[in-house]
């Protein structure tokens, strides 16, 4: 990875931090093709939930690489067992993330995503 990509999947994240009032992100912990998916996670998110005048995060969510596949973990006023609309939202971006390029958020082919990668045939993205 190049030192501008580093950078713009850094501002990328913040950028991500910072955009709804509402939404805590606290764990990023995705590689850097997958920010995308995260970001219109909590864009989904943030559709779902209900105008409040509340100043202060009502849902935290944290999003995790594990064993390649991506975690999306929702808390808060929200008990996320109790919310359909909220659990079909993690499980849709859940199934985007494994067809998503770690690298480059591209579309990942079964051939170049061996283990618990996750990767598209591209050789800039190959490891
Ligand atoms: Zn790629």
């Amino acid at each position: 990875m190049s030192d501008s990509s580093a950078k713009t999947a850094e501002s990328r994240q913040r950028e991500l931090r910072g955009r709804h009032r509402h939404i805590e992100v606290r764990d990023l912990s995705v590689p850097s093709g997958w920010l995308t998916v995260v970001s219109n996670f909590v864009e989904s998110v943030n559709d779902v939930l209900p105008v409040t005048s509340s100043p202060f995060p009502r849902v935290v969510v944290d999003a995790k690489e594990k064993y390649g596949s991506l975690r999306l973990n929702v808390q808060g006023t929200y008990d996320l067992s109790k919310d359909d609309a909220l659990e079909t939202l993690v499980d849709l971006h859940e199934d985007d993330a494994e067809a998503t390029c770690m690298a480059c958020g591209g579309p990942a082919s079964e051939k170049a995503s061996v283990g618990f990668t996750r990767r598209c045939d591209r050789a800039e993205c190959a490891r």
